[in-house]
């Protein structure tokens, strides 16, 4: 599930958030959706999310039960959305061995596409760091001009900005509010 998350948070911020890192952006649909997140992937995966017919609409309504599901404001939600995303794409767990690794768990779907497949394994990867860390590690950025979500895997669960440029925008919001009070 750790490797999941970061690609988790990628998928739904690239096609579905309108602000990003304090810049107005245009959230990715179709071929453009498919293109550059299978670009994040894995050489393997990438070409096989690409021969997907109509990838980019399948992708773009993962990312939006994603979304639903990280943004759910009671767990009761989150779990309901995230229960309906694990049957949606029909999640079964499975020991596959790639090479040079040892055996670890992968919880593909069973649907008919490579899409449906990361769909399985994305939705199964909220339900364990529900299981794991609790119903609160998921959010939205909370920097200026940002909706991008995170997925937070830290300790201590102390994380609140997408990434490392929307933590320093908003440290310097901080040091210019200070100032001038
Ligand atoms: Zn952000």
């Amino acid at each position: 599930m750790t490797r999941q998350a970061p690609l988790i948070a990628e998928l739904v911020n690239l096609a579905t958030a309108r602000w990003w890192r304090g810049a107005s952006v245009r959230p990715l649909t179709g071929e453009e959706l498919a293109t550059t997140f299978a670009a994040r992937l894995g050489d393997h995966m990438s070409a096989a999310v690409r021969a997907v017919p109509d990838a980019g609409a399948r992708l773009a309504e993962l990312a939006a039960g994603l979304r639903q599901a990280l943004l759910a404001e009671r767990p009761a939600d989150q779990a309901a959305h995230i229960n309906a995303m694990i049957r949606r794409y029909g999640a079964q767990p499975y020991l596959a061995e790639d090479v040079g690794q040892p055996f670890h768990l992968h919880f593909h779907g069973s649907g008919d596409s490579q899409v449906e497949a990361l769909g399985g394994e994305f939705a199964t990867a909220l339900a364990l760091i529900v299981d794991g860390y609790g119903p609160d590690r998921f959010g939205e950025c909370e920097a200026h001009q940002c909706e991008a979500v995170y997925v937070d895997l830290t300790r201590n669960g102390s994380r609140r900005y997408c990434g490392t440029a929307c933590t320093a925008r908003a440290k310097t919001a901080a040091y210019r509010s200070r100032r001038q009070s």
